[in-house]
């Protein structure tokens, strides 16, 4: 399937209706700590992020909110549970969307102040279900937080807003179980149009979580799900970034940076190739512009990776044949290969950017 979700804005980062899958990630400081946090944000903007969001649990991270605003170059998210009047504040002090859910405030008259604020001021909102924290009554009805408890959950979030006549909407369906995530994003996306924010939840530690999550949002990606993604992982929020981003670009939906081919190496190999392919990714990661390289073991599939590269290396006896667009540059020894290779792609570079 490919769901054709309708477009609306965050800030100025369009989400869904064909916009780029965007990539998010949320901080980890304490937001009363406007310090802190704007270093984190520096840091994931730096890695890619493209909008970020802040949790809010009380005022005063309502109030650093408004100052961190002031600093941070993408959309700014503010995630809020039950609380209208935190919402109220946030929006007031400029932030450009929430996290809430709106079966969550309580009074209707409370849920009616937070969208005429989000109308006033062209605020999207984020309805965010959590297979851990589902309705009690869902949970009875359905057993445990089965795909469909999960979209019954966010039909009925999304029915309160409708009713208030407001559509300026993004879903997430997150579970820390993939298949589980995988069946409720699919069941969504066959009743509504409204973009969706995919990620597998609480995915677990920089390791694993990454596992989990390429393979959770690759199935979902592929199938066209999904229009803005968040990487769960228990550790740095920049990793996030950095596993979202690979997840796009291993499918073609996003460039940013190297795409690295390397061989896993096998009795053919000559050079010591780990080493090299380890260096050359060491060097070249935090290249923004888009560009494919290899760093091959030997002649049997070497040449053939190498040269439909931009810039690739192919492992003989000790030595390295150094491809530049499909064409043989020359041979240069085992020593040699990644500072040839580095200085090859700086020459690519630069020929691009003159031309
Ligand atoms: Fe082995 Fe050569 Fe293939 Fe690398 S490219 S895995 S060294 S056959």
């Amino acid at each position: 399937m490919n769901h054709q979700s309708r477009q609306i804005h965050v800030g100025s980062v369009a989400v869904g209706g064909g916009a780029p899958v965007t990539v998010q990630s949320m901080t980890s400081t304490d937001t009363r700590d406007v310090a802190a946090t704007c270093a984190q944000i520096d840091r994931l903007v730096a890695a890619g992020c493209e909008i970020v969001r802040c949790a809010v649990p009380d005022a005063d991270a309502a109030s650093a909110l408004a100052f961190i605003r002031t600093h941070c170059p993408i959309p700014l998210i503010a995630d809020i549970h039950f609380d209208h009047r935190l919402a109220l504040q946030v929006i007031a002090g400029g932030v450009d969307g929430l996290r809430i859910n709106p079966g969550n405030i309580g009074d209707r008259w409370k849920v009616a102040e937070v969208v005429a604020a989000c109308r006033d001021h062209g605020v999207p909102i984020r309805i965010g279900v959590n297979g851990g924290s589902l309705e009690k009554a869902l949970l009875e009805k359905h057993g445990h937080a089965t795909p469909e408890a999960m979209v019954e959950s966010a039909l009925g979030h999304v029915h309160i807003l409708e009713e208030l006549g407001f559509d300026q909407v993004k879903i997430s369906l997150k579970a820390s179980d993939i298949r589980r995530t995988v069946a409720a994003y699919r069941l969504l996306a066959r009743q509504v149009d409204y973009p969706l924010h995919i990620g597998i939840t609480e995915a677990g530690t920089t390791w694993g979580g990454t596992i989990k999550s390429a393979v959770g949002l690759g199935v979902l990606l592929h199938d066209g799900i999904g229009d803005t993604l968040r990487v769960s992982l228990t550790g740095d929020p920049v990793e996030e970034v950095k596993v979202g981003w690979e997840i796009l670009k291993s499918l073609g939906l996003r460039e940013r940076g190297p795409v690295f081919v390397s061989c896993p190496t096998c009795g053919r190999c000559r050079v010591d190739l780990i080493a090299v392919a380890e260096e050359v990714e060491r060097r070249l990661r935090d290249l923004p512009e888009p560009l494919t390289v290899a760093v091959m073991g030997c002649a049997v599939n070497g040449p053939g990776e190498a040269r439909e590269a931009d810039i690739g290396i192919a492992g003989g006896e000790g030595q390295g044949l150094l491809f530049r667009r499909g064409e043989v540059v020359r041979k240069v020894p085992q020593a040699e290969m990644v500072e040839a290779l580095v200085e090859e792609v700086q020459s690519l570079l630069a020929e691009r950017s003159a031309g």
